[in-house]
């Protein structure tokens, strides 16, 4: 295992405003007076140096963003010198949102602090929970990322597990921040007392919140959400360390801002976030003797200042590293490997060139044949996402690894991504969907194959009876498929070159493969398998039709008939339900389940004549079993024919004096006064195995 590699963020931040349309109770600005609004060509030069200095994207915030008279015209400008736009909104002016999204704003970062009227109490403004929703709508409908932040409050920390559900459930979020609300700006100055006052009326204890903060990160957890929680104490939710983002952390999360730092380097990055964390927490007492100091940065200096440290455990293990915690950065690479070769020796070599830490390579060549190979590796890997590499992929780009990963980070519905392959010449190459779509950045896919991918780990293997190599990749991914329901889809911002040798892929073993696959896929469905799945889909006009024309070609096929019977009865044709189940049931008297039909749609009607005739029938054939005569007695019971049934059923005890049910219902028949209604069908009808 080696340490990550701090990766600067690319992401700018434009203040355009410090205006708004809500008046929230932790508003960091509450105690500003002034308000501004930046003009068009302020932001354009802001926005010109956050490209230069390297940046890709760029996150508006305010104030409110979405009120700024020109905030159409930004969007456009933005994106058009190749800085992907996102906006920071309380979601209350939707019709303003909507055109801002056609100028072009794809991303957006919706403030959702409050559930249901919380929302409205919480932004100071009534319908502010409608007008989100109204908004979320419009959002999801034009297929926009969204992501959430939730400020923790006292108002709202019981409310988080009902919130993360709500993300995952309506919203659809890609990115869920929890944020500590600590006392900054003027609300540090708590020596005044009016800011005292407010701030004990807002800010929760971090020990308060933390087993609804954790109830809410396992929700998302189990829903692959990505969730990171902001300026938090690490030792105030031990176990969930992996999602707290702290100064050490925020300058290195794709997702958070440069803060104009250049260059993007990781020294320069890294000592940003350091002054950061020296200017706004306290390193003292608790946190002086802490071992992860350096990977925590402290408690906040004014929360401190009001509630000391006592909530505070400090950790005795001694870590440096920023992203030690950071377990969901990690992919396993499995290269399983018939023998070694030369192309191996290259891949690894790449490898340690283009791939980011943390992962660990599980180079396996144990058993010739590529599903144990295969299996073997995810037995191995502990990460939550398995990356799995042939070795005869080459040509890498620089932190492909890091690339596959937030693919499933950001997409919870995607269960596995594929690179692009290519050929050598450059241009794209054969895979199992046959797909060539190089414009897209994802693309839904069918099958991929697993010469360059990445898929959460599971519980699913590789089907073993695939011999050597070939479609036990494809045979994975079907199951995933069907199994987890999810998406798979080909990531065209990682291409690879694929040598694709096919040194497994001619023979005997791959004709036999491609017939296992087929059988287990793609079985072709009996007509009788056909016909019952129109009837379960209620096309009986279909179903019936298709039967009539097997019929045709053999009509002594009880099973057939059987069918007729069910169409029937599903049609109230239940006399001729009767008849079918009768004829089914003399045709093979071995299948319970014709006599059964038979007995239901008999009573259903009332009506016995088949029945009887059958169950007659069956006494003469086999005179030495006696659930025959048991089963007639209770057909005549049914009927109201109790004294010919008590006849019956004595006559089956003399035979069969260890029948028990004979015994019972002859007792019950017994004690039955004639003179009070019928007995009912007790539902105790013993058929015959
Ligand atoms: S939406 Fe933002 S800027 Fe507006 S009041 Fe709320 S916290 Fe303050
Ligand atoms: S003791 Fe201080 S430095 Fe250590 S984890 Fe807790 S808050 Fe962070």
């Amino acid at each position: 295992m080696f340490l990550s590699e701090l990766i600067p963020t690319k992401r700018a931040v434009v203040d355009v405003n410090r205006v708004c349309n809500a008046r929230c109770q932790m508003c960091y600005y509450t105690y500003e007076d002034k308000r501004w609004t930046k003009s068009l060509d302020t932001v354009k030069k802001e926005l010109i140096l956050a490209k230069r200095r390297g940046n890709t994207s760029v996150d508006f915030t305010g104030g409110e963003p979405t009120i700024h008279p020109e905030m159409t015209e930004i969007i456009r400008f933005s994106e058009s010198i190749g800085l992907h736009t996102c906006i920071i909104t309380n979601g209350l002016a939707t019709e303003k949102i909507k055109r801002i999204v056609e100028a072009g704003c794809r991303e957006w970062l919706l403030s959702i602090h409050g559930y249901k009227e919380m929302q409205d109490k919480l932004f100071g403004v009534k319908g502010a929970w409608d007008k989100m929703q109204n908004t979320i709508e419009f959002l999801k409908s034009q297929r926009c990322f969204i992501r959430v932040n939730c400020t923790l409050t006292k108002y709202n920390y019981k409310d988080l597990p009902a919130l993360a559900a709500y993300y995952v459930n309506y919203v659809n979020a890609r990115i869920v921040n929890f944020i500590n609300f600590n006392p900054h700006y003027q609300w540090g100055q708590v020596e005044q007392p009016e800011v005292f006052s407010k701030l004990n009326e807002v800010q929760i204890r971090v020990s308060e919140v933390a087993p609804y903060l954790k109830e809410a990160l396992n929700i998302l957890e189990v829903n692959n959400l990505w969730a990171n929680v902001r300026y938090f104490p690490f030792c105030v939710i031990k176990g969930y360390e992996a999602h707290i983002c702290n100064n050490p952390q925020v300058m290195f999360d794709p997702y958070e801002w440069d803060y104009n730092v250049y260059p993007k380097t990781e020294e320069r990055y890294l000592a940003h976030g350091r002054e950061f964390q020296r200017q706004i927490n306290s390193c003292e007492d608790k946190c002086g003797q802490c071992g992860i100091l350096n990977v925590c940065g402290g408690i906040n200096r004014n929360y401190a200042k009001l509630h000391g440290y006592s909530e505070l455990e400090p950790y005795d293990i001694k870590i440096e590293h920023p992203y030690h915690f950071k377990k969901d950065l990690e992919a396993d690479i499995v290269i399983p490997s018939f023998k070694p070769s030369r192309n191996l020796q290259y891949l690894l070599m790449e490898l340690a060139e283009k791939s980011i830490p943390p992962y660990n390579i599980i180079l396996i060549s144990k058993h010739q044949s590529a599903a144990m190979n295969r299996n073997y590796g995810l037995e191995r890997s502990k990460s939550p996402y398995i990356i799995m590499c042939d070795d005869d992929i080459c040509d890498l780009p620089y932190g492909w690894n890091r690339t596959l990963i937030n693919v499933l980070k950001e997409n919870r519905e995607i269960m596995a991504v594929s690179a692009r392959l290519m050929n050598p010449d450059g241009t794209p190459g054969r895979n199992t969907s046959n797909n060539y779509d190089l414009d897209s950045r994802l693309v839904p896919v069918d099958f991929i194959p697993t010469a360059c991918c990445i898929f959460r780990k599971t519980a699913l293997r590789f089907d073993e009876r695939y011999i050597r190599a070939g479609w036990e990749d494809t045979d994975f991914f079907m199951q995933m498929k069907h199994a987890l329901k999810g998406q798979i889809v080909i990531c065209n911002d990682v291409k690879v070159v694929h040598l694709n040798e096919e040194k497994n892929t001619g023979g005997t073993q791959n004709t036999y493969n491609q017939m296992l696959f087929q059988e287990k896929w793609f079985k072709k469905k009996t007509s009788i398998e056909e016909i019952g799945e129109l009837i379960n889909k209620g096309q009986l006009e279909k179903a019936i039709s298709l039967l009539k024309n097997e019929l045709e070609k053999d009509q002594k096929n009880p099973e057939l008939i059987n069918l007729l019977g069910i169409i029937y009865m599903k049609m109230d044709r239940v006399d001729d339900a009767i008849e079918c189940f009768y004829a089914s049931a003399k045709m093979n008297p071995q299948n319970v389940d014709y006599l059964k039909n038979l007995i239901e749609s008999s009573q259903l009607k009332g009506k016995y004549e088949y029945l009887v005739a059958y169950l007659k029938d069956m006494i003469i054939q086999n005179p030495d079993i006696p659930e025959y005569p048991y089963l007639l007695s209770e057909c005549l019971t049914w009927q109201g024919r109790y004294d010919e049934a008590l006849e019956q059923l004595e006559e089956n005890e003399k035979r069969f004096p260890d029948h028990l049910e004979t015994r019972a219902l002859k007792t019950k028949l017994q004690n039955h006064d004639s003179n009070t209604d019928k007995l009912e069908n007790t539902g105790q009808t013993n058929f015959m195995s």
